[in-house]
């Protein structure tokens, strides 16, 4: 009887220090200093996902189609920060380009990223006129080059060619490609690259510069992105879908959900999650 009792309480002890185990590891990385901290904004059918390191920079990619990013990105930053170290343009549809027309208003952007790829918009005129009026400096992106932001880096895989001033036929593979890296983890960013580009990254890269622990799926989920043979290799626990509720291109398709599942790869989706988080200390790893 008493034996049984011991071990009663041995076992609610054991359960009680592990669920507190469980919360100081969550605040842990939650509140550190040394986080870094990766959002996946909901701003409906389009990407913008913005980055805070743990040396305090702020990177934005991509700032989806309206000035819904203005109200995300003043919950996400302190409001005294006023400053974006580095905006990256992954390739200039709407979806992803008009909300960083409002970003260029509003703050102060010290460098751009992009493809420099030739293509007619109002919005991307504006943009490129407001960044040429604010002296901000810009660089073409190209695969090869690497961002360094304190101990995190961003590698840029993707165009693997100069597309400057270049007319893309597709210009969802004109996206600039990135693989932000900190202590054991790895997100990859591939804008709205298709196939075609996922298939020359695996012509290209080695697996151990593709494998990432976060994928923000390509092309909001698409069918013309999200291979089989791609996911294979870059193996993510977790993929992110950016994308609007009832859009009408009906993204994600259904196949591209099913290879993640096959895969075993938990989902999480802007249309139903909301905006979603992910944090690292360079060892723990949590989205939500
Ligand atoms: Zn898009």
């Amino acid at each position: 009887m008493k034996i049984t009792l011991n071990k009663k309480i041995a076992g609610i002890t054991l359960l009680v220090l592990a669920v507190l185990n469980f919360f100081i590891w969550r605040s842990v990385v939650a509140a550190g200093a040394d986080t870094l901290h990766v959002h996946f904004f909901d701003v409906g059918q389009g990407d913008a996902v913005y980055i805070r390191t743990p040396a305090k920079q702020d990177i934005l990619i991509d700032g989806g189609p309206d000035n819904s990013v203005l109200a995300k990105l003043g919950q996400a930053m302190p409001f005294y920060d006023r400053q974006i170290e580095l905006m990256i343009l992954t390739h200039p549809h709407a979806d992803h380009l008009d909300g960083l027309v409002d970003i260029l208003q509003r703050y102060e952007v010290e460098q751009v990223l992009y493809a420099g790829v030739e293509y007619k918009s109002a919005a991307y005129d504006e943009w490129q006129k407001l960044i040429a009026s604010k002296n901000i400096s810009t660089k073409i992106a190209q695969s090869g080059q690497t961002v360094k932001l304190g101990e995190a880096k961003i590698d840029i895989l993707f165009p693997d060619h100069d597309m400057k001033e270049k007319t893309i036929k597709n210009l969802n593979n004109s996206s600039v490609i990135g693989r932000l890296n900190f202590g054991q983890h790895s997100f990859l960013l591939t804008g709205d690259a298709e196939q075609e580009v996922e298939k020359s990254l695996l012509d290209q890269f080695p697996s151990d510069m593709l494998k990432s622990d976060v994928f923000k799926a390509g092309h909001h989920g698409s069918d013309t992105s999200n291979t089989k043979d791609f996911l294979a290799t870059v193996k993510p626990e977790i993929a992110v879908i950016s994308v609007g509720e009832d859009n009408k291109y009906k993204h994600p398709a259904n196949s591209t959900l099913q290879t993640f599942d096959e895969l075993g790869i938990k989902l999480f989706r802007t249309d139903q999650d909301g905006d979603i988080e992910c944090l690292s200390d360079g060892v723990e790893l949590s989205c939500s």
